[in-house]
């Protein structure tokens, strides 16, 4: 398994509109999209910059898990997302390495991406995302 690239930064927002006042409007970012992704309870929204982009994490339920994120941490990185070429060998690789996997199994992610989420108690606090996309 080799790691592509930093493919996006998660960053859970109270509200979008007011973050994109930040990221778009003061640091002049151009917003690439808004898409609801209803089994992850979030809307998110993909901010290009450079070989990555910003993503940005609203939760359209309380019981969500950007909104758990935010009750407890308050707004801010949330995840680091990495791009892989084949994302069920990644996680069969680091399954073998003893790494906890929060999904055995890739899900649908934002603009048709596979992704899986790997233990943040694996991986010394930080919440990592593996991401493959065509
Ligand atoms: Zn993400």
């Amino acid at each position: 398994m080799k790691l592509e690239k930093l493919d996006h930064i998660g960053i859970a927002v109270e509200k979008l509109d007011d973050s994109l006042a930040i990221w778009e409007g003061t640091l002049g970012l151009v917003l690439h999209g808004t898409e609801e992704v209803v089994e992850q309870k979030v809307r998110t929204t993909f901010l290009p910059l450079g070989e990555s982009e910003i993503e940005l994490l609203e939760s359209t339920d309380p019981e969500g898990p950007i909104a758990k994120f935010i009750a407890a941490k308050g707004q801010g990185i949330q995840h680091l997302a990495f791009r892989v070429t084949n994302i069920e060998a990644a996680l069969e690789e680091l399954k073998t390495k003893g790494v906890r996997l929060i999904d055995e199994k890739p899900r649908y992610g934002a603009g048709g991406a596979k992704i899986a989420f790997l233990h943040p108690k694996s991986t010394g606090g930080v919440l990592i995302e593996l991401c493959e996309r065509k």
